[in-house]
Order: C-alpha cells, then structure tokens, then sequence
C-alpha cells in the first residue's frame, strides 16, 4: 500500500528564477495522448536556446492519465504537474497552470495533439516582432464541419464585432502571451477564448498567425453544441466588462436620467392640462407611462449606483483564485 503523504511535503518550493518560457496544457482524459505529446515538445525544444518548463495541468482526470503524468514527471526534468481536485473546466485549468508558470511567456496548447508543438519557434518569433499576444489560426481546421466549425464560424464573426478584436479564431487553443499579460487576469466559465478581446482592453499588442491543427486521434472531444450557449453568455460578460466595467453609473446614470427626464416632462405636461385645462388625466394611458418612466429612472440611478459598489469591491478583492491546487509535482 502506497504510504500517505502529506500534499504538502510533496509540493516543490516556489522557484523564483524566471524561464524563457511556460507552456501551459490543461488535460482532461487524455492519457494516451501524454506521452507522444511531450515527446514531440521535447524535441521541437531541444535545438531551440530558450530554457523553459511544461505544465501539465491535470483537471481531474478519471481514465489513467494522472498515473501517466505522475510516471513522465519523474522523467522529465522540464514537465511540471498540477493535479486539480475535480474537473474545474478548461478555463481554470489553464488559470491554474498561468498561476504557476514562471515564463516570461506563456503558450498554451491542448493535451490532444490538435495543437502542433512545431508552431511554437514560429510563435515566439512573431511575439518578440512586438506584440503581446499572438493567437493562432486553425486555417485548415480538422473538426466537424456542423457541430463545430459552422458555430465556430458565427462566434468568431459576433465576437469580433462585439469586442472590436477581430481575428479569425478565438477558439484555437495555441495561443502565446507575455507573462504578466495572463497574470493578473481572471478568469470565470469559458473565458479563456476571451483572453485577446480582455488583453486588448488592457491595450495589448495582439495579432494572428496560421497554425496547424491536427484531427483528434485517441480519446473523444470534451465539448458539443453546449458550449456554443456559453460561450455567448460569457460574450454578454465581456461586452459589459469592455463598455463599462470601470464607470456603470455613466451607463446606467444616462439612461435613468433620461427616464426621468422623459417622466417629468409627460407628467408636467398632464399636471398642466388637469390644473390649467381643467382636463380629466385619470384615464389616459399617457399618465402610466409619465409614472413608469418617473420609476424606472429612480431604479437605474439606483442601479447605476449599486453596480459602481459592486465593481469596487470586483477590482479590489481579486485575490481568490477560482480552482484549488491538490499537489504538485516536479523533479
Ligand atoms: N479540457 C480540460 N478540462 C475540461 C475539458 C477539456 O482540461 O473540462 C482539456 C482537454 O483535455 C484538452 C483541451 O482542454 O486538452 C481541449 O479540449 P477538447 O480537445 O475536448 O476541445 P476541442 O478541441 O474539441 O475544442
Ligand atoms: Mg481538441
């Protein structure tokens, strides 16, 4: 019987010297795919000068794979391992590997071998031209052509023009970004494709190169037309992040005042044909729209107020992180 340990005493230090480069890999079930992945990284890295580490971030496989990543981190000095307590979704996976990574820059990619490791030299390249991010393009996608490449398709085009970063894959998982881009970002649901449209709304330096992108060979997709519903729900949350994260009450201020304005100048206009007329106003319909303007302009001022508190506290209590490291290991 394995003795227990305390996760504790297997955790690594935190190392402080910083690497080239971090690749981050969330991995779900993905088991026979591990070994052949490391490989190829391991030998794309080889011939290349930057020192870097990989890490696998294990979110709460149940099919063999933490038993393939625990044997390949004893192996692999570069291969770092984090191990989720349950399935937290993609997203916080690779919020947990962005946490620990130690790279000036950070590039992540799928545990399925879609990704191809040989478009990573390309990437760094591209990112020291100038930019903050550089996102890949699957150009010759190797998915299904009605339950993902059709949604995809749609989504790309809405959320390049909700956002106003229009590139032409926001779903491509190889992505590279500079360090302290990805740190200090939060991420929640399926944001993590959101990534460019929330780095250029910090002012990053984004662009877009072709990448391959290889058909899945073991093991079975994570995702169907689900996430599509997400996906838009989340676009709702970073349209309303880009127009007014930082000043609600001027959203929700102007509309309110102009409700009210709307609502004292209907009821002005009544008060004066009951009082000056000597009209009846308790039948027209005039009368209920002038109150419910006059309401609805007290509750989005109010609103606007209560959102500017909540937004307060949103930008000063970031310090929960949204997934729970169980162990860690490294050579
Ligand atoms: N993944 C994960 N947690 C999940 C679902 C997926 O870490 O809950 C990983 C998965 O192992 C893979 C990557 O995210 O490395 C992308 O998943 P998948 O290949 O299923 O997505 P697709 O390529 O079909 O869009
Ligand atoms: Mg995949």
């Amino acid at each position: 019987m394995a003795t227990m340990l305390d996760p504790k005493s297997l955790e690594a230090p935190p190392i402080q010297e910083s690497l080239d480069l971090s690749l981050v890999i969330p991995i779900y079930n993905e088991y026979e795919s591990i070994p052949r992945l490391l490989r190829v990284i391991a030998e794309v890295m080889e011939p290349l000068d930057y020192s870097y580490e990989v890490i696998c971030v294990d979110d709460g496989s149940t099919d063999g794979s933490v038993e393939v990543l625990r044997q390949q981190a004893i192996e692999n000095p570069h291969l770092a391992v984090l191990l989720l307590r349950r399935n937290y979704g993609q997203t916080a996976a690779m919020a947990a590997g962005f946490d620990y990574a130690r790279g000036q820059v950070i590039i992540t990619l799928d545990g399925d071998l879609q990704n191809d490791p040989a478009d990573i030299p390309m990437l760094m390249n591209t990112l020291d031209e100038g930019y903050d991010l550089v996102s890949g393009w699957r150009k010759h996608r190797q998915d299904d052509q009605i339950t993902r490449l059709l949604p995809s398709k749609i989504a790309n085009w809405i959320i390049g023009r909700v956002t106003g970063v229009s590139i032409h894959d926001y779903g491509c998982s190889l992505k590279a970004y500079r360090a302290e881009l990805v740190r200090d970002m939060n991420l929640y649901g399926e944001l993590h494709r959101f990534l460019p449209a929330l780095a250029f709304i910090e002012g990053a330096r984004i662009t877009e190169v072709p990448v391959n992108h290889h058909a899945r060979q073991f093991g079975a997709s994570k995702y169907g037309l689900g996430r599509t519903f997400r996906v838009v729900m989340d676009l709702l949350t970073v349209y309303f992040m880009k127009r007014f994260l930082t000043k609600p009450m001027y959203v929700f201020g102007l509309m309110g005042l102009l409700s009210m304005v709307g609502g004292v100048l209907l009821g002005g206009y009544l008060t004066f044909l009951k009082l000056a007329l000597g009209q009846s106003i308790g039948d027209r319909p005039l009368l209920i729209l002038a109150i419910v303007l006059l309401l609805a302009g007290i509750q989005l001022l109010c609103f606007g107020l209560l959102a500017e508190l909540l937004m307060r506290t949103y930008h000063e209590s970031q310090n929960r992180p949204i997934y729970r490291v169980r162990q860690v290991l490294r050579r």
